[in-house]
This record gives C-alpha cells, sequence and structure tokens, in this order.
C-alpha cells in the first residue's frame, strides 16, 4: 500500500512517490523544486525552508520558502492597502467573487480533499469533508453578502433616528491549526471576505501545500475580477512568524485556531494592544449515554466521534460517559468496532484509520497511555503503536478505550486534551452527576448527549445543562455543520466562527445619531443653554 513508486521524469528531483506526485500535480503544484510560500498578489518567500511530510509515510512532500520577517511586515502593509480599495467594493460584488471561489473550489474538492489526506493524514472522506465545508460556508457567505444588515433605532430626540452600520473592520489575521489545515480558513476567509476586509493567512508549518493550494484557487478568481491578491495574503512561517503577526496593530482582528496553551498567549498579546480576538481552542468533550438511549445510534456515534481523524479533531469524544444499566452492552460493542478498526493509507477508500500527524504527537499519546496505567486505569483495547513493518514510516497508533481508577475531572487525565485516539470512560447513575462531570473540566467546546426522554433533554440544554458551546442531543461530539455558529466557551476561548451571528465580528459597528429636525436637543433632556 505504501509501496514508494520512484519517478523517473527529469523535473521530479524530489522523487516524489507517484502517490505523492498525482495528487500534487492534480493542483498544480510543482514536485520539484522548492515552493513559494507567501503570497501577497505576488509568490515569493526569502525565509527559512519548511518542510511538509506525510505523516502515513514519512515521506517529504516539499520544501517551502517561507516569509521573513520582513515579508512578513510587507505582506501585512500591502493588505492594508488592499482593504482600502476593498472595502469601496459593494458587498453584494464581493459576494459574486466569493460565488466564484466556491465554484473552483467544487471543482477541485476531489483533490484538494485528496491533498489534505496526504499532509494532514486525515482519511479522504474527511479530507474532501473538510473542502466540502469552505464550499457551504462560501454559500452562505454568499447570502450574507446581502444579507448584512444594520438596524435603525429609534430614538427619544423628536426627528433624530440611530442607524447601527457595519463597515468593513480593516485586516484580520487568520493563524490556523494541522488538523483542520482547509476549513478553519475557508470560515474565516468567507465571512471575512464579504465583510469587506483583507486577511493574512498565517497556516500551520506541517501543512504549508494545504494553504499554498487554497491560495493559488483564490489568488486566481482574485486576479481574474482585477481586485489586490493581497486581499487574500498567505504567510508560511513558524510560531515567530505568528508571534509577529498577533503583535502587528496593522491587524484590526486576530483569529485564532490552535492549543489553549498558545491561545492563552496570544489573547493575552492581542487584548494588550487593544485589537479583537476569536479563540478557537482545545476541546475536552463528552457523549453521555442514557438507559433509554437508542444504542443502535449512540455506539458508532461515539466511535466516530472518538477515532475518527484519529481523535484529532477539536470536538473529537475523548469522555463517555455511561449509565450503569446500558454500560457493559456499550462497552462490548464499541470493542468489537474498535477491533475491526484497520490502519492504512488514508487516500485508501476502505480505510477508517490514519496516522497522527506528527511523531511528536506519538510521545503524546504514549504518555497519556503510560499515565493511565500507573495510576490504575484498565485498558479494554490498544494502548500502544502498531506493530505492522508496513506502518512503521509513519505515525499510527491505536484508538485507545480505559476506565480510569478514578471519575475524578480534576484529575489530568479527565482535565486535559490529549490530542490522540484515548476514550476515558467512566459508570453513573444519575443524569446530574454524568452533567456534572461533564461541565467540571477547563474546556467547553461540544457535548452530546443520548436519550429519547424529553425530560432529561430539558434538562442538558438548560440553565443547569451541559455548559459548552456545542450542546447536542442524539449527534455525537463531533461534526458540526456551518449554518450555526461554531465554538467553545471557558478555556475552550469562547469564539465564535462559521454561521449565526459570527459575522458580526468581522466588522466595524458605527452607531450613528442623525437629526433631521430644526432643533438641535440633548439626550436625557440636558439642558445646556448659555
Ligand atoms: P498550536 O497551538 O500548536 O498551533 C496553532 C497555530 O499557532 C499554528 O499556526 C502555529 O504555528 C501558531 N503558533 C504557535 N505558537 C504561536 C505563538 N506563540 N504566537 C502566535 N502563533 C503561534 O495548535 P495545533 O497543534 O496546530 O492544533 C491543535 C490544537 O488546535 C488542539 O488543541 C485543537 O483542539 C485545537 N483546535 C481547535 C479548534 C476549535 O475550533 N476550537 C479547531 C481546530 C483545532
Amino acid at each position: 500500500m505504501f509501496t514508494r513508486t520512484k519517478t523517473s521524469g527529469k523535473h521530479l528531483s524530489r522523487a516524489l512517490s507517484t502517490r505523492a506526485s498525482t495528487v500534487l500535480q492534480s493542483l498544480g503544484l510543482p514536485t520539484s523544486g522548492e515552493l513559494a510560500g507567501v503570497y501577497d498578489g505576488q509568490w515569493k518567500g526569502s525565509g527559512e525552508v519548511m518542510e511538509s511530510r506525510c505523516p502515513a509515510t514519512g515521506e517529504v512532500l516539499a520544501n517551502v520558502r517561507t516569509a521573513s520577517p520582513q515579508e512578513l511586515h510587507e505582506t501585512i502593509e500591502k493588505s492594508r492597502a488592499a482593504y482600502r480599495q476593498f472595502r469601496n467594493v459593494p458587498a453584494p460584488r464581493r459576494g459574486e467573487i466569493l460565488r466564484q471561489i466556491r465554484e473552483e473550489l467544487a471543482a477541485k474538492r476531489d483533490n484538494l480533499g485528496a491533498l489534505v489526506s496526504l499532509e494532514m493524514g486525515k482519511i479522504k472522506t474527511e479530507g474532501v469533508g473538510e473542502v466540502q465545508e469552505f464550499v457551504d460556508i462560501c454559500d452562505y457567505a454568499v447570502g450574507l453578502s446581502r444579507m448584512m444588515n444594520g438596524r435603525v433605532v429609534a430614538s427619544e430626540r423628536p426627528g433624530h433616528v440611530i442607524y447601527e452600520v457595519p463597515n468593513p473592520l480593516g485586516v484580520v489575521g487568520v493563524l490556523s491549526a494541522f488538523n483542520f489545515p482547509v476549513a478553519v480558513y475557508g470560515w474565516n476567509l468567507a465571512l471575512s471576505l464579504a465583510a469587506g476586509n483583507a486577511t493574512v493567512w498565517k497556516p500551520s508549518p506541517t501543512t504549508p501545500l494545504c494553504s499554498i493550494a487554497v491560495s493559488k484557487i483564490i489568488a486566481g478568481v482574485l486576479e481574474r475580477n482585477n481586485i489586490p491578491g493581497a486581499v487574500a495574503s498567505l504567510v508560511t512561517g513558524d510560531k515567530e512568524t505568528g508571534k509577529d503577526l498577533v503583535k502587528s496593530r496593522d491587524v484590526e482582528l486576530v483569529s485564532f485556531t490552535g492549543s489553549e496553551a498558545v491561545g492563552r498567549n496570544v489573547g493575552e498579546k492581542v487584548a494588550s494592544r487593544f485589537g479583537k480576538v476569536i479563540l478557537e481552542l482545545g476541546g475536552n468533550n463528552a457523549s453521555i449515554v442514557m438507559p433509554d438511549a437508542d444504542l443502535s445510534l449512540a455506539i458508532p456515534a461515539v466511535f466516530f466521534g472518538a477515532v475518527g481523524t484519529a481523535g484529532q479533531r477539536c470536538t473529537s469524544t475523548r469522555r463517555l460517559y455511561l449509565h450503569r444499566k446500558v454500560a457493559p452492552e456499550v462497552l462490548e460493542r464499541l470493542q468489537k468496532l474498535y477491533k475491526s478498526v484497520i490502519p492504512g493509507d488514508p487516500l485508501a477508500a476502505d480505510t477508517l484509520l490514519g496516522p497522527l500527524h506528527t511523531r511528536s504527537a506519538i510521545k503524546t499519546y504514549l504518555t497519556a497511555v503510560d499515565y493511565l496505567r500507573s495510576s490504575g486505569a484498565e485498558i479494554l483495547t490498544g494502548g500502544s503503536k502498531y506493530s505492522e513493518e508496513a506502518l512503521a514510516p509513519g505515525n499510527f497508533v491505536q484508538p485507545t478505550i480505559a476506565i480510569p481508577k478514578s471519575p475524578e475531572p480534576k484529575d489530568r487525565i479527565w482535565s486535559t486534551e490529549t490530542f490522540a485516539p484515548v476514550l476515558n470512560v467512566a459508570i453513573f447513575d444519575e443524569l446530574e452527576q454524568a452533567i456534572e462531570w461533564n461541565n467540571n473540566v477547563p474546556q467547553g467546546l461540544s457535548s452530546s448527549l443520548w436519550t429519547r426522554d424529553l425530560r432529561h433533554l430539558g434538562k442538558w440544554m438548560g440553565p443547569s445543562g451541559s455548559d459548552a458551546g456545542i450542546v447536542n442531543v442524539n449527534v455525537g461530539t463531533s461534526g458540526a455543520e456551518i449554518g450555526a455558529a461554531f465554538g467553545g466557551n471557558k478555556s475552550t476561548g469562547w469564539g465564535r466562527e462559521s454561521g449565526g451571528d459570527s459575522w458580526k465580528q468581522y466588522v466595524r459597528w458605527s452607531a450613528c445619531t442623525v437629526n433631521y429636525s430644526d432643533a438641535a436637543p440633548l439626550a436625557q433632556g440636558v439642558n445646556f443653554a448659555a
């Protein structure tokens, strides 16, 4: 499956496998030489060289020239200039540009989805699904471009009217995580562009190819429409590039997706210069299964939530709270499903489990499992790397189910997000107990209750229910649609992106009081006559 067929073409000096070169060529990405990792209307890059590595095979997919500090600075300046022009383009016209981007993305959905699989490691159907999410948010933003409405507010003064007007905001810095190398940018780009802003994208250092492929598609559309390319700039780079972008006073809004540790730092830095920030940070999501749940729905959903994307979604199911009455059956059926998982090439149609994204993630996984063992947990299945030789060059680990000794949410087993397929299970007797466990962790992204009882549903969704941003019923923790605002509470950062009212963060609100009368009374009846 992972045989590296060396290509003999003289241009393929990196001797990419045909598996990799087919994907790169389908998107017009060069298969030899260095790739330019900066776009601000022109492609360039004179910073450090960064490697893109396939997590399934270890193959180096590309060498990318990242942004030097000077180039980052110039890119931000160009994006500011582009914004000044773009903010005057009527919103429905901006929507038309988004519609064209949507068409291009949809036409390349399969190829781009394959690139996500190749570079990030998620299985192909999830890679394609991620591109579909970008297509969906473009559709949404096209509609939005005709509906970003302000309000007319009643004034207390005769002959006066107050308007709340959404205006374009400026430059939006988008810093994204490795696990959604396309969709997270899509959520931000679509709303930001509809709102009349310019964006500067700093993707994860380990997924530069996805960002270059996406930026090429968008650049093509902008250039065809005579819009400055710096409306959608790209700066590849490491955390130093991220830090410089975050501290720039020329960036009005920083939309950051990543870990809690980095997000805390980013939040503080942006607040210290009075910038706007959206934080989409780590999740630590629980599913609760009640005795009246339809187990034929709940078990596959927990399986997908915990094993899908090899446990590397912010919404992955990491905690499973089972009612005592159903616990034995759920655990037995879940283990059967886990045993059926065959790890392999994420590009192969029948693979359900791809690799972890990096070598260092294997260490994180093994450390978490070691701690489980040493603290007296029962490991029901999994608990180590795969030993098959064919998988050795990749970062493959066994999906794991454990029953920790204590269900105490303050224990680090329960309170930290391990970004790997480890599912911890605890057994409860009363729903209130399970809700308390669900809530007593620092994070608050996604949560899911399995029940057919309306009374449970009311409790779960109400004031004493789940305190997460996503509160599902008979739907797993993982896999949100774009229509609702997406995001989490508490240490997940309180950010909201995508649907709902999220667009309101990408604009500058102007409260405009207009006097149409021949008198100029003061508000609240204040008299200041000389
Ligand atoms: P990460 O925090 O290591 O990196 C995220 C981005 O921040 C990268 O682009 C990185 O280069 C940059 N960065 C690193 N240090 C920086 C600094 N000091 N200043 C500015 N930028 C810096 O995260 P990751 O490992 O790529 O992604 C996994 C994490 O992202 C998980 O915790 C996951 O839950 C979270 N995530 C959250 C959501 C969500 O919507 N809540 C979505 C996807 C991923």
